[in-house]
């Protein structure tokens, strides 16, 4: 394999919230001029196999990942996992536990508010929902509310019921980083910290480094030349592997977000490292 060019470790597909299927996002991968690109939905693995199909079709190393949700403290966090073994049955189960935590959490909440009296259903929610982007969430929840004529408007349903606080909230009960990153290991895969520059919380990434984490994502569309800066500069302190891509989701209003393929990246050399690590991790167990 050559080890020159270009790699974007993180895009993401219509298996998640991206607008262009597995297939395409290689393709425009390609004619963006790189030679890899991860694919890294949000808790799938569903757009892998069909991109890595894509990839050996026109020549494209293309690397199988997936951008967990977890939680520390109250804050979202994403951590990226590369080269997980995806047949594994037990990592299956905990994927696909992560995924399904929003449709429990929206489960739990209509519950509250049919034990407050209120006779609202997911069908209900279904219907708010319609035509919308994105998963069923709080603000369907609340339209729905607003129709059957429970509450006037968005701001008194969530005053009233789905706020933090409120009469029928429920926290998303999500995955820890600290257990995403042993279910990542146990699954032989590679964790990298997604976007550190979005949560303001830098303190914590030194427990995250000695609790396996083996990179961090410097270089991101969103963050600044200092955040990339601070970060190469931890990664080389905590001998973590420097990762980066563009975090492509497709275009909104003719602007490419978070950026266009390839606009954040790293050099090819540093896929080869995530497939080596993991490789030594297989290894060893
Ligand atoms: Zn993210
Ligand atoms: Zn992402």
């Amino acid at each position: 394999m050559a080890v020159t060019g270009r790699a974007d470790l993180h895009a993401h597909t219509t298996a998640s919230d991206g607008m262009y299927a597995p297939a395409e996002v290689v393709r425009r991968a390609k004619l963006a001029g790189l030679s890899a690109i991860a694919i890294t939905d949000h808790d799938t693995v569903a757009g892998v196999e069909e991109a890595i199909a894509e990839g050996d079709r026109i020549g494209m190393m293309v690397i199988p990942g997936v951008e967990i949700s977890t939680v520390t403290d109250h804050t979202d966090i994403h951590v990226l996992a590369y080269y997980t073994d995806n047949a594994d049955p037990v990592w299956q189960n905990r994927l696909a536990w992560i995924g399904s935590a929003r449709d429990r959490r929206n489960d739990e909440m209509l519950h509250k508010l049919q034990e407050l009296g209120i006779d609202i259903s997911i069908e209900d929610v279904r219907e708010a929902a319609k035509g919308k982007k994105g998963s069923i969430g709080r603000p369907h929840i609340a339209e729905a509310l607003i129709r059957m004529g429970v509450v006037a408007d968005m701001k008194e349903a969530f005053a009233r019921y789905l706020g933090s606080g409120a009469a029928a909230y429920v926290q998303v009960q999500s995955v820890t980083t600290t257990e995403a990153l042993s279910w990542i290991r146990e699954a032989g895969g590679v964790s990298v910290i997604a976007h550190p520059g979005l949560y303001g919380r830098d303190e914590l990434l030194g427990r995250w480094a000695a609790e396996g984490a083996h990179g961090i994502e410097a270089f991101h569309s969103d963050h600044s030349a200092e955040d990339a800066e601070r970060y190469q500069t931890f990664a080389a302190n905590h001998e973590l592997i420097i990762t980066g891509g563009s975090d492509f989701h497709g275009e909104r209003e003719g602007e490419s977000y978070h950026g266009p393929l390839g606009s954040s990246g790293v050099e090819l050399v540093v896929a080869e490292q995530l497939r080596r690590m993991a490789a030594s991790m297989s290894s060893s167990n």
